[in-house]
């Protein structure tokens, strides 16, 4: 099988009220990555923020890689994946990763598999958590927690509204924080598992002072406390507490970046997405890297509806992720979960028990809304 061609579609979604990036009500770009093979099978992948955008990753994809992957054999994946690592001073992590989940989807429907039974398939669901916007109050986490506790969910995590691409000085006290964080747990009770993700936005005394507050109210994990740089400053925050921390969503550099926060104690959770850590292949290499270390490799919301079932491949094949991260930017009281849908054929969804349950179908096992997707195009990057 030979690769014939490799395009991208920019489609113009009209973003809704409800669970999006980018300006409510206004127009963003969502690219269709499109592998074409001599056999007449297709892979795919969705191109989207944040980062450098669809646009210039779709420009990266077609004058970079384009040019040798046109003729190659598709089911090289390892091969591929190296070449395009080895272009880092050419391509963002988007890029490599929107082209090795296309060709994991072709090697799924070369199969006749679902990717995760070329993985190497462990289970077939997993427990997701609720991952908040920023609210306005204590009281609008605590209500929407009870909600998506009533819902069957069993974890949810709170993001303060604070971070650094905030405005300077626009972020409450951490008291907020704290507040937030008990009004919470007072709400659900003992039963919902509770983690907080502070956006790397803490000095080091502040991170402390909620640290010690949220291991006191039985939080499962710490997020990004401090700046994604500041390696020391988790390993001083290891020291000074016992709730586990998770630090390392944003690293630059994937799989290779990831020792140092292992050696230096830095950080009790490796994290990454099929996004900005190299696709299924890099996501997996990362996965079995923690695992060498008794870590899991808990796994971040991946931006677009269909790199979120691209991971979901992953969890399936790997059993040390706890959690699928469902991130959904809605405000508060909105509960619509339809932007995890847009754009492809089968709705994302949730099981009365708060599971997220293994695709069955051959590849990505989940088809692209080609009708939809054709209604409003913006472009083709060819
Ligand atoms: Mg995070």
């Amino acid at each position: 099988m030979r690769i014939t061609d490799v395009t991208v579609v920019l489609h113009e979604r009209v973003s809704t009220e409800s669970a999006s990036f980018g300006p409510r009500g206004g127009r963003q770009l969502l690219g269709v990555l499109r592998v074409e093979t001599d056999e007449g099978i297709e892979g795919n992948s969705f191109l989207s923020g944040p980062g450098p955008g669809p646009v210039a990753i779709a420009d990266q994809i077609v004058t970079v890689v384009k040019p040798w992957l046109v003729g190659a054999d598709p089911l090289d994946i390892g091969a591929h994946w190296r070449r395009m690592a080895g272009l880092v001073h050419y391509l963002s992590p988007h890029a490599v990763g929107s082209v090795d989940v296309a060709l994991w989807d072709i090697a799924g429907k070369t199969a006749g598999l679902p990717v995760h039974r070329l993985l190497g398939t462990c289970r077939d669901r997993i427990p997701a958590y609720y991952s908040t916007a920023h609210y306005r109050t204590p009281g609008e986490y605590a209500e929407d927690a009870v909600y998506w506790q009533e819902q069957g969910w069993r974890g949810y995590k709170l993001h303060p509204p604070r971070g650094p691409w905030l405005p300077p000085g626009t972020a409450p006290p951490v008291d907020f924080d704290i507040a937030a964080c008990e009004a919470v747990r007072a709400a659900v009770g003992d039963e919902m598992t509770l983690m907080l993700d502070s956006s790397w936005s803490y000095s080091y005394p502040d991170a402390l002072r909620v640290g010690q507050a949220i291991q006191d109210l039985g939080y499962f994990w710490y997020e990004d406390p401090l700046p994604d740089h500041d390696i020391h400053g988790y390993q001083r925050l290891a020291r000074h507490l016992t709730i586990p921390l998770l630090a390392t969503e944003i690293t630059p550099g994937g799989l290779t970046a990831l020792p140092p926060w292992i050696t230096a104690g830095a950080t009790d959770f490796l994290r990454g997405d099929v996004v900005i850590k190299g696709g299924i292949t890099g996501l997996m290499k990362i996965a079995h890297l923690a695992e060498a270390f008794g870590m899991n490799c808990e796994v971040h919301d991946n931006y677009n509806p269909l790199n979120n079932v691209a991971a979901l491949h992953v969890m399936m094949a790997i059993d040390n992720c706890d959690w699928l991260e469902v991130l959904a930017f809605n405000r508060a009281g909105d509960h619509s979960l339809a932007h995890f849908s847009y754009g492809l054929t089968e709705p994302f969804t949730v099981d009365a028990e708060g599971y997220v349950h293994a695709p069955t179908g051959p590849g990505l096992g989940v088809g692209v809304d080609w009708p939809l997707i054709n209604s409003s195009v913006h472009a083709v990057v060819e």
